[in-house]
């Protein structure tokens, strides 16, 4: 399959293009010029970093959502941050379950890669780690408690659990990593833990925020320390590479409270049976659903079992503390008063396998849903997927369910916040970290640019908007992306059981 027709990272070519773009916009926009090498495709011969710069490697999350992995280079060594999956487009979704870059191309810098360290546990960011490790790539991991907890149920199915090292820090801890000396900060977004990652060197430190929001009230883990930040930002930060998913607008500050105090409302004054469909890694919105269910009187049950399984995790960790148990089947609602039933499911992108599509079939585990009863998508949908979802949604309206949807709201109160800051947001982290360069990430071409934007509205040297492969050099005196090295992407596809299984290397690359 060529690179083309798979949504993969485009050629050479345009490339270039984008780099000779980027430097006549910060010429434009009045940014510093940065020296600019000759770009130089490097192909399989990566650079060796040296003691006085940083370099930057972003395989993955530039120019789409999703599959993000970064290298940072640094005294002759690599670390790696984040390893996850990227959803196939659709006209591979048959064979095709997730996208990571092929793990082959790191074989030349395998012996210099000293680690993998994880920001949180979705997808996006781990969905790779237990199909690669310990059979493509070796490396220890470091991740905080949730993320380490939830990496290792995987490798306990895979059985290769005794293969991996996997090491925790605490959120907001620090340790180090080769020459890296990593400074983590606890951020809020839409799972447990969330962290930023300072990474300090010789050659001066890289904020990389992971994916992030300002919420005055997460409910689980305390909000955003925004003294660490300020006080990072104090010491200098070379460069920050940053969440750039809704860059190009302004949002309310919202949180997960607000959510909460929306469902406790509609829980009370529905009569009939209701069901709350989310992200099954946001426990919060978990926690919140069965609170607020418990409250108004309702038995509550939990349907999929990623989300048994994030449930799980979280409560042996102690995230869950104080909150009242789930039932331990659906089906036990069953034969109740349909005013004290409650359902908190998964399948809220249209998945065909997931609870809720089951619940829009009549899935006899599951309670029946019908005329007086109310489902509400507490997600926002992935681009793509709005078909099957609304295929979902037509077929649990034509049993008569009231379906409500994350842009829906309660007395003004959403049914859902996004996980991810606004540009007001923004702004206000580059006003607490002030770095000199700004690598906008986590975003498609428009965010990115929208990102990029508004970096250097708050003052920065220079934004660097980059693809994918491209290999960016930082030092005290200036920034600049030196060319792009060979990085294609491997396909990962599932069983016959539509179990995804781990990646094994030809013998040649081994
Ligand atoms: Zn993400
Ligand atoms: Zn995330």
């Amino acid at each position: 399959m060529s690179n083309e027709d798979s949504g993969m990272p485009k050629g050479a070519a345009t490339t270039k293009a984008t780099v000779t773009q980027v430097l006549a916009e910060m010429n434009r926009d009045g940014g510093t010029v940065i020296p600019f090498n000759k770009y130089r495709d490097f192909g399989k011969r990566w650079p060796v970093p040296g003691h006085g710069e940083v370099l930057v490697v972003p395989l993955g999350g530039l120019g789409r959502i999703g599959m993000n992995w970064t290298l940072y280079g640094h005294d002759g060594k690599w670390l790696l941050v984040d390893a996850g999956i990227a959803f196939p487009p659709e006209e591979m979704a048959d064979e095709v379950d997730a996208l990571v870059p092929d793990p082959a191309f790191l074989a030349p810098i395998a012996k210099r890669l000293v680690g993998l360290v994880v920001t949180h546990a979705h997808e996006d960011h781990i969905g790779g780690v237990d199909k690669l490790w310990p059979y493509a790539i070796t490396c220890p991991i470091w991740a905080t408690p949730f993320a380490k907890a939830m990496l290792e149920r995987r490798f306990e199915e895979a059985g290769s659990l005794d293969d991996v090292t996997i090491h925790s820090f605490p959120v907001g801890g620090s340790f180090e990593v080769g020459p890296f000396k990593v400074r983590s900060v606890r951020m809020t977004h839409s799972i447990p833990e969330p962290v930023a990652l300072a990474i300090g060197t010789a050659a001066g430190t890289v904020l990389h925020s992971g994916d992030w929001k300002f919420d005055p009230d997460p409910l689980i883990g305390a909000p955003t320390d925004f003294d660490a930040l300020r006080e990072i930002g104090d010491q200098g930060v070379l460069a920050m590479l940053c969440d750039s998913t809704n860059a190009h607008k302004d949002l309310p500050t919202t949180s997960e409270a607000q959510v909460r105090e929306a469902f406790r409302r509609l829980f009370a004054r529905r009569r009939g049976q209701v069901a709350i469909c989310g992200f099954s890694s946001n426990v919060a919105r978990v926690a919140s659903a069965g609170l607020a269910a418990a409250e108004s009187g309702r038995q509550v049950a939990l349907a999929g079992r990623s989300m048994r399984n994030a449930e799980e995790t979280a409560r042996s960790l102690g995230i869950l503390d104080g909150y009242p148990n789930f039932l331990a089947e659906p089906s036990h609602l069953k034969g109740l008063e349909r005013s004290r039933v409650a359902l908190v499911c998964t399948g809220g992108q249209g998945e065909d396998k997931a609870a809720l599509a089951k619940l829009a079939r009549g899935d006899r585990r599951l309670p029946a849903f019908g005329a007086g009863d109310t489902v509400v998508l507490s997600a926002r949908i992935i681009p793509g997927n709005e078909e099957a979802v609304e295929k979902v949604c037509s077929r649990l309206r034509s049993r008569g369910v009231e379906v409500l949807h994350g842009n829906d709201s309660i007395d003004g109160l959403p049914l859902h916040v996004s996980g991810h800051p606004g540009a007001n947001e923004l702004r206000e982290l580059y006003r607490l970290v002030r770095p000199r360069y700004a690598i906008p990430v986590h975003g498609t071409e428009m965010h990115l640019a929208a990102h990029a934007r508004l970096a250097r509205e708050e003052g920065v040297e220079a934004a660097l908007v980059c693809d994918e492969a491209e290999l960016i050099r930082l030092t005290p005196h200036g920034a600049c992306v030196l060319g792009r090295v060979e990085a294609p992407m491997l396909a990962l596809s599932r069983d016959e059981n539509g179990n995804r299984v781990p990646y094994k290397p030809q013998a040649a690359l081994a």
